[in-house]
């Protein structure tokens, strides 16, 4: 097996050495295990710890902080060793998860019970690995992001098609999706930064294929190699059909042999790291990615859809509109971001529900308070059907049911007809119902995190427990009273009966009193132990007692596991029906969110309408509305009206004068109409669009050893490639990577093609002034600008959207403004001052034409050289014209 763990170097590996000593029974049974899992950290319990030791010990304690020890030796070398206890162990295993390690956990096996018996026999419990924690498989819910989903992603290539098959294994969904075609590579990155994977396996001979290892330079610490006996068509066809109980793997899918490669071999994964208890897995879906509205990877990220594009997840736009109680309403409102709708009714109908919500507003009301307490059920399952046995799992789903019930019963209750459809059928909710009786009527109301802590189940469930339980607490009694005896017997007042794993119950007094215990007649102690200021005894009747309550209390809790475990099974096997509560309570908990912004942020339902058109009144960014709001201040909304006549607009002005923000909002405001969600407008009518792009500043991406041009280059033509007549694109200041020469070209020529061939509705925001003439040949283009004020030396932002071109970038304003130098400031008025008048001379030398607009009939032949020499010969005269008109404008005025 070749796992990679590629932050372990050196790694101790027990069975290679071959030890030529002779170990402890206990170290004997460490090295076993440990060389059966070199490739992990392995966390090996004994009693209220989980020990590592060797290179583990110290890989693991300089990772986590904690101190270094040792325990014995071999060949004259301690042994390292550090430990973590168990109560707190899942803070310590989610820091080394998210350093990139894999660990696995090592439990006692034997039953308590078993020991006690065999007491005389082998003095140590057996124990072996019971789990594998990896990124991509992790279950408790403290190392998990409550409102992500944490996918494991396997990846199958066959013949140049690639699928992709992953898992949720908290949520128990497995998706799939097949990239074929000419544009496959890209589409893999793009397939893959919509998973967002915790953790990718891929077969170690596949990662070989150079397109593989390119994409996924930027996953390379969340990838693991596997055997590629994982990825077996014929091994993978009877696994899907048994996990998923089928004679027919066609009854779960139209799934080709590459498809079943993937899924297998997730499988197999899951099998290999949890062992026999895999979470159950309640959906399969095959997508496709012409079902949804198109986002790639470079316009969800300069939207800021998820993350800024500094990383930080404040201040995105999901940050923002996020007001879900529930962590699994959470995690569909990022779903539904991830995957817009295209489907026309869909929408409405989010749409219908939001609006139906806020018509009843004391509903949504009560209903969003409902929502505020429930469980993430979701997560809860999983684990349960995973057997991870902690009561209060059960605990969780039966509070679940009920405040999900009383969801129900308010929208039944409701006059609203529409909210009805949210309410699950009548069978569902006996069954749920059914299910919560089951637990409320034998699991206590708050039971304990761990099952073998034992009072997990009620008294009364069973008569055996009780009885148990009854021994066990006269067995205590007469504790209490040994206790009184001997401290007569002996004269010893502050004589105690305590308890420990080791000795069981035991007498513990001062060492001072030690003596008037030894010399007590009347009754046999036994001094078992000395510490620095007490001595311990045991008693023949107190040892024996204390071995009865240690046996009725091992005894209960076996069969309390036993009842907990038959109850689990009942639940996971009809797990469907809260499969299907917890999907309509994150749906309710998604719409009305929406409502709620609507509520609090004056966002409004927008009409659909079928021409490709936009109709915005009164438009906003919901995130710079959101922290201007913080700083006291408003937000200015601007109109945006656009179709198939006017559906171009160039947009020219100063820097910081509103231009991204602009582009940004409207981009927004589609994306949230398609996901059924209100938008921030005073209203609004829209067409459904298939993809959105938008190429907004200039970034770098050097891991991929792209530079800023060759980045910006790659997105266009992307865009060029895609962009279809439904789409929105959205191009910023296209063409500033290069010089302006180069840029200019590539901006014009661009903008042509995206009016020419393309026709989708078109907002291009630049600082070349000179494409504006290109308004007069294509009638599309609108030139539009953002207002500003001219007062003394100063400009004043009016943040206003009017038709018309800018009249200059005013870059050393901004720079002023951003607090550059006095002197730098004024150089750069003096530099540019003189550029300008170098550029006007060169102007009137070169081409020595003195423009006149009036005299422009008469110096036709000159102007027609001069169009050939600035290279302008493919436009018309009078759109040359107006070039020279426009470069006499900036250069000259
Ligand atoms: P540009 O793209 O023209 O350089 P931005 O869109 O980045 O300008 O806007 C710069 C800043 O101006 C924003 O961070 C915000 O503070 C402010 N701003 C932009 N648009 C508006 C608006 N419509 N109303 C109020 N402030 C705005």
């Amino acid at each position: 097996m070749k796992l990679k763990q590629p932050d372990i170097r050196g790694f101790f590996s027990p069975s290679d050495e071959k030890p030529d000593f002779k170990p402890t029974p206990m170290m004997a049974q460490y090295l076993d295990v440990k060389a059966r899992h070199k490739e992990y950290l392995l966390f090996y319990r004994m009693g209220d710890f989980y020990e590592l030791f060797f290179d583990d010990a110290k890989i693991a304690a300089s990772h986590l902080g904690i101190a270094l020890t040792k325990r014995g030796k071999i060949n004259d070398q301690e042994i390292p060793m550090c430990g973590v206890p168990v109560h707190s162990s899942q803070t310590y295993l989610s820091r080394l998860i998210k350093s990139g390690f894999k660990v696995a956990i090592a439990e006692q096996l034997e039953e308590k019970t078993k020991k006690i018996e065999n007491k005389k026999g082998p003095k140590i419990f057996k124990r072996d690995v019971v789990k594998i924690i990896t990124p991509g498989t992790i279950l408790e819910d403290s190392l998990l992001e409550s409102k992500s989903h944490n996918h494991l992603l396997s990846i199958s290539v066959f013949r140049g098609d690639v699928s992709l098959a992953w898992i949720d294994m908290t949520t128990g969904s497995i998706k799939l999706q097949r990239i074929a075609g000419s544009k496959f590579k890209e589409d893999l990155l793009e397939c893959m930064n919509k998973i967002e994977p915790g953790e990718i396996i891929i077969s170690y001979e596949q990662i070989k294929l150079n397109f593989l290892k390119e994409n996924l330079k930027s996953f390379e610490k969340i990838v693991t190699e596997v055997p590629p006996s994982f990825f077996d068509v014929q091994n993978n066809k009877e696994k899907i059909q048994d996990f998923f109980q089928s004679s027919r793997i066609e009854s779960i899918g139209d799934l080709f042999d590459n498809d079943i490669s993937a899924t297998g071999a997730l499988l197999n994964y899951l099998e290999l790291t949890q062992k026999k208890n895999i979470p159950l897995v309640k959906n399969f879906e095959i997508l496709n990615k012409n079902d949804y509205m198109q986002i790639d990877m470079f316009s969800e990220k300069s939207l800021e859809i998820f993350q800024k594009t500094d990383g930080e997840k404040r201040g995105s736009l999901i940050d923002v509109i996020d007001k879900t109680k529930t962590s699994a309403g959470g995690r569909l409102l990022r779903e539904f971001l991830k995957t817009p709708l295209i489907n026309k009714k869909e929408i409405k109908r989010r749409h219908n529900l939001a609006e139906s919500f806020l018509s009843s507003f004391e509903l949504l009301k009560r209903t969003t308070s409902l929502l505020s307490g429930l469980p993430d059920v979701e997560r809860a399952m999983s684990r349960i059907s995973a057997n991870t046995k902690n009561p209060r799992d059960l605990a969780m789903l039966s509070l679940f049911i009920e405040k999900a019930n009383n969801i129900f019963n308010e929208l039944r209750e409701s006059k609203n007809k529409i909210l009805k459809e949210l309410i699950p059928s009548e069978k569902i909710l006996a069954l749920a119902s059914k299910m919560r009786n089951l637990i409320v009527g034998q699991i206590h109301e708050m039971p304990p995190i761990n099952l073998n802590d034992g009072g997990v189940i009620k008294d009364g469930v069973d008569k055996k427990l009780d009885d148990l339980r009854n021994i066990k607490n006269l067995k205590k009694s007469e504790i209490l009273e040994f206790q009184s005896k001997y401290a007569l017997a002996t004269d010893v007042n502050n004589l105690k009966i305590k308890f420990n794993n080791f000795h069981g119950y035991f007498i513990e007094t001062t060492n001072k009193n030690s003596e008037k215990i030894k010399q007590c007649n009347a009754i046999n102690f036994r001094l078992i132990q000395n510490t620095i200021n007490t001595s311990r005894f045991q008693t023949e009747e107190l040892k024996e007692t204390s071995l009865e309550i240690e046996r009725s209390e091992s005894e209960s809790i076996e069969l309390e596991t036993n009842i907990y475990e038959k109850i689990c099974l009942e639940i996971s096997n009809k797990s469907d029906c809260i499969n299907i509560l917890s999907k309509k309570i994150s749906f309710i908990d998604v719409i009305s969110n929406f409502s709620i912004l609507s509520n609090e942020k004056g966002y409004v339902k927008p009409d659909l309408v079928d021409n490709v058109s936009i109709e915005i009144v009164n438009g906003r960014h919901p995130v710079v509305e959101d922290s201007l709001e913080k700083e006291g201040i408003n937000f200015t909304p601007n109109d945006c009206f656009m179709n198939s006549k006017n559906g171009t607009w160039l947009m020219t002005g100063p820097n910081m004068a509103g231009k991204s923000t602009f582009l940004r909002q409207t981009a927004i405001i589609i994306l949230l109409n398609q996901i059924g969600c209100f938008i921030p407008a005073e209203s609004a009518k829209l067409s459904i669009f298939d993809k959105i792009f938008t190429r907004i500043g200039a970034s770098d991406n050097l891991s991929q050893g792209m530079s800023t041009f060759m980045t910006e280059m790659v997105e266009t033509s992307r865009i060029i490639n895609e962009a279809t007549s439904s789409s929105l694109v959205i191009l910023d200041e296209l063409g500033r990577g290069t010089s302006t020469e180069d840029g200019l070209a590539i901006a014009r020529a661009v903008l042509e093609f995206i009016v020419k061939e393309i026709r989708c509705i078109t907002l291009f925001a630049t600082h070349y002034k000179e494409l504006c003439v290109l308004s007069e040949k294509f009638k599309v283009i609108k030139p539009k600008t953002l207002q500003i004020k001219k007062w003394n030396e100063e400009i004043v932002f009016l943040y206003k959207v009017i038709d018309g071109i800018s009249e200059g970038s005013f870059g050393i304003h901004v720079a002023n403004l951003a607090g550059i130098n006095e002197s730098i400031v004024s150089r750069a008025k003096d530099v540019l001052k003189k550029t300008n008048k170098k550029e006007s001379l060169a102007l009137k030398d070169t081409k020595s034409f003195e423009f006149d607009k009036k005299k422009e009939n008469k110096n036709y032949n000159e102007i027609v050289n001069l169009i050939k020499k600035l290279d302008l010969d493919d436009l018309s005269p009078k759109d040359s014209l107006d070039i020279l008109y426009t470069i006499k404008k900036n250069y000259l005025s």
